[in-house]
């Protein structure tokens, strides 16, 4: 069992400016200084969450020219960049953190061999987690960001939009919330099932705890490369690239298609060689059609392995490219807490 991680925000009292801290998803605060009360909701009845973006541009920039040398890239990328544009940007997620509760009742199935039979060993699992859900409540373009995992040391603050620059939410605040209550509840059915073959019956339920707009800091950096445009987006808070687009490494495209062509050219020299060698028509024939066919696999071999080699695609991106790093996941377990009634 471990402790839950609370989300702490911290405010200032509109009363007497004192700094107080609350927990996500409390209603009123009471000052500490002052004793006066106060609400973290705003009109909307959601509470607005900011966190602090900490990196600075130095930070963000010597990131992003460690990034341009990091991979199969192309190789004079690093001195052939140019940044046309860098700035930070808060950009709107939606956040449930809330209980699942799942039952789940079922049966392993562990194989046997022919002097055993299967053995059935039967399970029924509760779940009782915290869970924290995310999604983007904004168009986000082509920046390929659909989640975020919020760092332990992250400061959360009382939102201000004067401050900042930010897109508008368009996704709405009910399909979110249902959204993020099925993604639990399915979560915690996952959790529960783990190690079962077969289910029985199973139940999910999910109990809100906090649902909030929280605004996170990125570091948007667009560049050029041979007179294309690409761009990276890096985590206003660790400078961790979130997201990307660069060219590929071309140099080694051509090599792996000069020796793709090469060795096709080697396998069919040796089979009409030793076609030769053997003198028959029929076998001359019959090897130079084997030849042509591995010529053939190894030049669409080649294809598929290099076809995407000219972009790099970073993050949760779409399209076409070699997709690298990973996208983060929509769920995150805060709370861990599990029984099974048979082990
Ligand atoms: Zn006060």
């Amino acid at each position: 069992m471990s402790a839950a991680k609370k989300i702490i925000i911290s405010l200032t009292c509109p009363n007497c400016g004192g700094q107080v801290e609350a927990e996500e998803g409390e209603n009123l605060v009471l000052c500490k200084y002052c004793d006066s009360a106060f609400s973290l909701t705003t009109d909307e009845g959601i509470g607005k969450i900011m966190y602090r973006l900490d990196v600075t541009r130095e930070k963000a920039e010597s990131r992003f020219a460690g990034w341009l040398k990091d991979g199969p890239k192309a190789k004079d990328l690093a001195e052939k960049a140019e940044i046309s544009e860098a700035y930070p940007i808060y950009l709107p997620f939606w956040r449930l953190v809330g209980r699942g509760k799942a039952c789940v009742c079922g049966v392993e199935v562990k194989k046997g061999d022919k002097d055993e039979p299967d053995r059935r060993i039967p399970h029924e699992s509760l779940v009782n987690r915290e869970y924290i859900y995310s999604d983007i409540a904004c168009d986000p373009g082509d920046l390929g960001i659909t989640a975020i995992r919020v760092p332990d040391h992250a400061a959360a603050v009382q939102f201000n939009d004067d401050a900042i620059v930010t897109f508008g939410v368009t996704e709405s605040r009910d399909d979110a919330y249902a959204a993020g209550a099925e993604e639990i509840k399915r979560q915690a059915l996952a959790d529960g099932k783990r190690s079962m073959d077969e289910i029985c019956f199973s139940k999910a339920f999910f109990f809100e705890k906090a649902f909030s707009l929280v605004y996170y800091p990125f570091w948007i950096i667009r560049y050029t490369y041979e007179d294309r445009a690409y761009f990276a987006v890096l985590d206003g808070i660790t400078a961790e690239i979130i997201s990307g687009r660069a060219p590929g490494n071309a140099g080694s495209q051509s090599t792996a298609a000069a020796v793709g062509g090469t060795l096709a050219g080697v396998v069919l020299a040796a089979f009409i060689f030793f076609g030769f060698a053997l003198g028959a028509l029929e076998a001359i024939a019959l090897l130079f059609a084997f030849g042509v066919i591995i010529a053939a696999g190894i030049i669409i071999f080649s294809y598929n392995r290099f076809r995407y080699g000219d972009e790099i695609l970073e993050g949760a991106l779409k399209g076409k490219g070699l997709k690298r790093g990973k996208k983060q996941r929509s769920i995150e377990t805060n709370y861990e807490n599990t029984y099974d009634m048979f082990n």
